[in-house]
């Protein structure tokens, strides 16, 4: 007596690292196509219909649509947020005063905070001398991943640092709506972020203390 049955093979297509909605987290993959085969004694012996692909997880074995691939990894976010700030305080010093050290210290900080600690006053100058038109990409690219909060938040950044060595000037106002409009924001959205920054950044006459920079002030300054 013959035993017929069914089963599907699987022959692994690449493998990669991807972002696992199941792990929270970048996870190696395998990206699989499968076939059905009709058995004989356990055998696959005839092939018939393709299953399709997915993409597994190699930690929770979840498997997904392969469009999941074309979603970015923590990673590749990270990296682009950190390039994407970058362009963004070089657009904004080129636009006022790159020279001045408080904006420049504000400069360093904003970038920093998305996760690059190393970032100094030599890659800051490097970047200052990288050409305009390859800063767009960058912010267009950081923009796209970032919520409008996010964006508007990322904004304010680039105008409190126009703003550390004193008012904004039409240059540095222009750049504002200038990176405003890379970040994928309205007009509208750009003066309301401009208008509100500029109302809650108190200036002060030799420019804005960075936080954490020893204040001088009457009764508390050193004899
Ligand atoms: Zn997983």
């Amino acid at each position: 007596m013959l035993i017929w049955g069914l089963c599907v093979i699987y022959r692994t297509l690449g493998r990669g690292v991807f972002f696992c909605r199941r792990c929270g987290g970048d996870r190696e993959y395998r990206h699989r196509a499968g076939r059905r085969y009709v058995t004989v004694f356990f055998i696959p012996l005839i092939p018939l219909m393709k299953t399709g692909e997915h993409v597994q997880c190699l930690t929770c074995k979840i498997r997904y649509v392969t469009e999941v691939l074309k979603l970015p990894t923590t990673v590749q976010m990270q990296l682009a947020h950190v390039a994407g700030m970058r362009a963004v305080v070089a657009i904004m010093l080129r636009a006022g005063d790159p020279a001045s050290p408080i904006a420049r210290r504000r400069a360093l900080e904003a970038v920093t905070g998305t996760g690059d600690k190393s970032y100094d006053e030599d890659a800051l100058e490097t970047d200052l001398a990288e050409p305009a038109d390859t800063a767009r990409p960058k912010i267009s690219a950081l923009g796209a991943q970032l919520q409008i909060e996010a964006r508007e938040w990322c904004l304010a950044e680039a105008i409190r640092i126009a703003m550390a060595d004193g008012p904004l000037t039409g240059a540095e106002r222009a750049a504002a709506e200038h990176l405003a409009g890379a970040l994928g924001m309205t007009q509208a959205q750009a003066i309301g972020v401009i208008a509100l920054t500029e109302q809650n950044t108190v200036l002060s006459p030799g420019g804005n203390d960075p936080p954490g920079a020893p204040k001088s002030r009457k009764g508390f300054a050193p004899p």
